[in-house]
């Protein structure tokens, strides 16, 4: 591995990343290889503006000789940059299994017209820079996009070609989540994609195949451990004291995902009577009854007893029409209100945030993981005061953040995903972190495996192995499954 140009030549497979590396957005990972350049994820840039700016930028050229993408799950920051992507003339085919197939085409829509009706509010507002504000892409996109969706089950083996082959297994995380085993000359790559709880409110821990000679792994939380305590505790003490005040709880949470559990912890709560049956929840989405269906469309992927995926929708209001959220703003009592997005970068979230941040008997409860630069992040760093859509908004709220109901795992939780390996892997690439908590990951993950521990550097190949031909077997027969459906694409 001395010369790092060798990636460039013929006879090898090598790594390179374009995104979440030393990051935690814009994911984009390529496996370089003699006969294919396999993508995977190909997510959005999220969080502070200069990276945001970058989702706008010529993608680099390695990128524009993509053959087969591969996307893990269906978050934006793993699959948002598609449509953009295919727009600028990617036309092979995107494996994933079915769950993210659905949950990929409401998030990738929704994100459209999320952009389509913020460059509308710009330009007539006045507040962008650009004249006219473009969407980053359109519904259109969107559609064109879905044409190149391929699913597969996990547990399938696919086969590329004659040296190539992959298979998906469940990583917890969000429903259709897997990590991704790809079978390459001989060798085995294992990509985790983002990593789920061991013990999560709807899904089974994480699975992986037993041996791996390289591990591609996500490190968000490479630094930091959850604790113990069931997270339904401490969402019980915020709510019941924010009632107490007679104030709002505001949930900013993606619609997809994390909205569904905090509905089955809620549900939890009101059935074992420890918060009032009577307060008020609202899930503001128009995503939110779609997701909703995808549960229950795929119970297999849960853990929950059957019917209680329907019983825990029982008692929330839906809002769909963004007319809505004004009337809920305004409607008296103290309420609990989950609306996206869940990092505060977009959507309706803000209408609330500007009503509720300026009322010290409010509570804004942080679940999930924010990311730098996102006004969920500032928030959880205590600064005074939040500029939404050009206006400045005192903090007054009492802003809480609870750990235990992230979806992605700690760092007890990646050691021992990583240990579930028959032998250790011959290197570790770390992806899909900040700096602080990938470093501190690298030690851990040395110390204990005695493995080399690479931390994916933007843009820079790393050699992964040269292939020796003279050994090559072509893949059996049984291993190269027939070709899957294209997924049908819904008008
Ligand atoms: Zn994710």
């Amino acid at each position: 591995m001395n010369n790092e140009n060798d990636a460039l030549n013929n006879e090898v497979v090598s790594l390179q990343s374009f995104g979440a590396a030393e990051t935690v957005t814009g994911s984009k990972h390529l496996l370089q290889t003699p006969d294919l350049n396999i993508l995977v994820d190909c997510g959005l840039f999220q969080g502070m503006k200069s990276l945001r700016e970058r989702n706008w930028e010529m993608p680099p050229a390695e990128l524009s000789a993509v053959d087969v993408m591969i996307l893990t799950h269906a978050h934006l920051d793993h699959c948002g940059y598609i449509p953009l992507f295919v727009k600028n003339g990617y036309r092979g085919k995107i494996y994933m299994s079915p769950p993210t197939r659905d949950l990929a085409e409401l998030i990738l829509r929704d994100s459209a017209k999320l952009q389509e009706e913020d460059a509308d509010k710009a330009n007539r507002r006045g507040y962008s820079k650009h004249r006219p504000a473009e969407p980053l892409y359109t519904t259109k996109d969107v559609e064109t996009a879905l044409q190149h969706f391929v699913t597969l089950e996990p547990g399938q083996t696919f086969g590329l070609n004659d040296h190539i082959c992959f298979k998906f297994f469940p990583a917890g995380h969000i429903l259709g989540a897997c990590s991704l085993e790809i079978n390459c000359y001989g060798k085995t790559i294992v990509f985790s994609g983002d990593l789920g709880r061991y013990h999560s409110e709807l899904l089974p821990p994480p699975v992986h195949p037993v041996k791996a000679d390289f591990v591609v792994m996500e490190s968000t939380y490479g630094d930091r451990l959850h604790g113990a305590d069931d997270p339904a505790e401490a969402f019980a003490l915020a709510i019941k004291d924010t009632v107490f005040r007679r104030g709002n709880l505001l949930i900013p949470c993606f619609a997809v995902g994390r909205a569904q559990d905090v509905m089955h912890i809620l549900w939890r709560l009101k059935n074992a009577q420890i918060i009032p049956q009577s307060i008020p929840v609202f899930l503001d989405s128009p995503m939110a009854a779609s997701a909703g269906r995808s549960l229950l469309k795929y119970a297999d992927w849960l853990t929950l007893p059957p019917g209680e995926a329907v019983q825990m929708f029982s008692g929330v209001t839906i809002n769909q029409d963004y007319r809505l959220t004004e009337k809920t703003i305004r409607q008296k009592g103290s309420k609990i209100v989950l609306a996206a997005s869940g990092m505060l970068t977009g959507g309706r979230v803000l209408e609330y945030l500007k009503h509720y941040l300026v009322d010290a008997r409010n509570t804004v409860l942080m679940i999930g993981y924010q990311a730098e630069g996102t006004r969920g992040r500032a928030l959880l760093n205590q600064v005074p005061e939040i500029k939404i859509h050009g206006q400045y908004y005192p903090v007054k709220a009492r802003i809480l953040g609870i750990g235990g109901l992230s979806a992605h795992a700690d760092q007890t939780e990646l050691l021992t995903w990583i240990k579930g390996f028959e032998q250790a892997p011959n290197e570790v690439f770390l992806v899909h972190g900040e700096p602080c908590a990938q470093e501190a990951f690298r030690v851990k993950l040395k110390d204990e495996l005695r493995v080399p521990v690479t931390i994916m550097k933007e843009g820079r190949p790393k050699l992964l192995f040269r292939i020796n031909r003279s050994e090559l077997k072509v893949l059996p027969l049984s291993e190269m499954a027939k070709q899957p459906p294209v997924s049908p694409v819904e008008g």
